[in-house]
């Protein structure tokens, strides 16, 4: 079934709490914890509890949760004490996304100015 936790995925793992991680915030739907390989001094991943292998396929099967995805990437960055940060969701191995359950980066802690868009 749509969103069933898939027995290879290492996210799913982490919410199953099968693989530590350095959880900074969690609600019934929602968990984020921080990068084991950070990029910024804040670099924290916001994922669903449930699996879909990314953001967008979350959002059109569950947007209520993709929201509140949205929604806790900020209040990360409130806890961080970060006011200005890049939220960036990698989409496709081509994108560099390696891991195919839906997460957002939340990166901030230093200057970001230079941009692809
Ligand atoms: P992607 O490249 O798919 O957008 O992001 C996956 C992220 O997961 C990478 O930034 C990578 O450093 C992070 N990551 C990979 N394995 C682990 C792990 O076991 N624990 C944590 N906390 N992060 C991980
Ligand atoms: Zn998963």
């Amino acid at each position: 079934m749509a969103g069933e936790p898939q027995p290879d995925c290492l996210f799913c793992k982490i919410v199953a709490g099968d693989i530590p991680a350095t959880v900074v915030r969690r609600t019934e739907r929602v968990l984020a914890f921080r990068d084991i390989a950070p990029k910024a001094p804040v670099h924290v991943l916001v994922i669903p509890h449930v699996h879909y292998p990314n953001a967008a396929e979350l959002a059109a099967a569950e947007p209520e949760i993709a929201g509140e995805l949205l929604a806790e990437a900020g209040l990360v960055a409130r806890d961080e004490g970060v006011e200005d940060y890049r939220l960036i969701f990698n989409t496709g191995t081509g994108a560099g996304q390696t891991v195919f359950h839906a997460h957002v980066h939340v990166l901030g802690g230093k200057p970001m100015t230079e941009s692809m868009v």
